[in-house]
């Protein structure tokens, strides 16, 4: 029996990470608007032709790139806003996915053939808001992550025609749904404006005081001895119940992280679409896409609000978690025909003779590193995190965006 699946969507923080997310199996991607998304800081796509070169490669390989325009823009930005997405919309991306009503309005008059998806910062969270957007012609809506699985099937039997978008992985906010000011009011960083300084990861300190206690005196209190960690939401990672989130009838899973690296994005895309494929065929999922997930660094993970037997959504024990099950120890860069080996970019210390799995878009295999050469041509023991032009043997030519990795336990 087959069943459909939804499509698997990838975050893009830049163009190599676009070319990893679509060779471990990501249909689509996103990536943001220069200066007009809500990753500002670190966005890789830094012009309109770093976008348009996104955009042509993504549709020559059959798949989607959507562009992230999201920002809440105040009066004196809303003519460059316009000015920018014009430029945008002529790279031809597969929709703009937008916050701002008095911008969607725009687009929808200005562009009516362009695609618009609604932001999860709009905050959609009932069936009569999302049919308030698709009656403004709105495509798709990106849900609020706060909603259950029966919230969301109920809304696209109430607006049929409507695309609907769901958050399966990555960092959530301890806001609703981005609305948040906790780093605007600490160094004046606006979330909204694509500058969120993650002021909710931070460590606390919380001080009781008591009438009992002597006039300027305090207790502290801690969890542990960097402080308290209030607001530090869990990671989500819906894979455990993927299964009903497909059944809910949504047509897009998304993935958070245009930050993320490199290799956490390979790990992440490929369990993801391992489990895709095995609920595609009416196969349970696959314990090497948990696997894969749990192979990369994350706050500790929960389902989010999909269903009522999580655990807490906030990590109250530590600013990370202790699940980190594997690590990336080199980026291959290319292959050597002539001397059988590899050459690679260091992440994690290697040492001579151990024994690693080598990460392709097609699977994985073990190996071991031996002949290790440093950057100086030398022969080694040892390779240290960072250096780049690096060797070790390998006797064939791993496919293209592949990883050698360590496994901690
Ligand atoms: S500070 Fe935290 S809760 Fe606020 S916008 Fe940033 S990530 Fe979200």
């Amino acid at each position: 029996m087959t069943q459909p699946i939804p499509e698997l969507l990838a975050p893009a923080g830049d163009i190599e990470r676009m070319r990893i997310a679509f060779a471990y199996g990501a249909d689509a991607v996103y990536a943001g608007q220069p200066a007009f998304s809500l990753r500002g800081r670190e966005n890789g796509f830094k012009t309109v032709a770093d976008l348009g070169e996104g955009i042509r490669e993504a549709h020559a390989l059959g798949k989607l790139f959507f562009v992230a325009s999201n920002l809440f823009p105040h009066n004196a930005k809303v003519g460059p806003f316009q000015r920018a997405l014009s430029e945008i919309i002529e790279q031809g991306p597969d929709a703009l996915i937008m916050a701002d009503p008095g911008m969607i309005a725009w687009v929808r008059h200005e562009f009516p053939k362009v695609p618009v998806h609604l932001s999860v910062q709009s905050h959609a969270l009932n069936w009569i808001t999302c049919k308030f957007w698709h009656d403004l012609g709105v495509e798709r809506v990106i849900l609020a992550r706060e909603l259950k699985l029966r919230e969301i099937t109920e809304i696209r039997e109430q607006v049929p025609g409507l695309e609907l978008e769901v958050f399966v992985h990555g960092a959530v906010c301890m806001a609703s749904s981005g609305r948040c000011m906790i780093s605007n009011y600490m160094e004046y960083r606006d979330a909204n404006q694509g500058n969120c300084n993650n002021a909710c990861r931070f460590p606390f300190e919380l001080t009781a005081t008591s009438p009992d206690l002597p006039p300027g005196e305090s207790i502290r209190v801690t969890e542990d001895e960097h402080g308290t960690y209030l607001f530090n939401a869990r990671d989500l990672c819906a894979l455990p119940i993927l299964e009903q989130v497909v059944a809910s009838g949504v047509q897009s899973l998304k993935i958070e992280g245009r930050t993320r690296s490199p290799y956490y994005l390979a790990q992440v895309v490929r369990g993801y679409r391992l489990a895709l494929d095995a609920i595609a065929q009416g196969q349970p999922i696959p314990p090497e896409a948990l696997a894969a997930v749990h192979a990369t660094d994350a706050r500790g993970w929960m389902s989010g609000f999909y269903t009522s037997d999580d655990p807490l959504p906030q990590n109250l024990e530590a600013d990370r978690s202790g699940a980190l099950r594997s690590e990336v120890v080199a980026q291959i860069r290319e292959w050597d025909p002539a001397r059988s080996r590899l050459r690679i970019s260091v992440r994690n210390r290697i040492m001579e003779g151990e024994t690693l799995e080598l990460l392709t878009p097609h699977g994985t295999k073990t190996i071991t590193a031996t002949n290790l050469v440093n950057q100086k041509g030398q022969k080694t023991e040892k390779l240290h995190s960072g250096l780049e032009n690096c060797y070790l043997d390998c006797p064939e030519n791993p496919p293209p965006h592949s990883f050698l990795v360590r496994h901690l336990f």
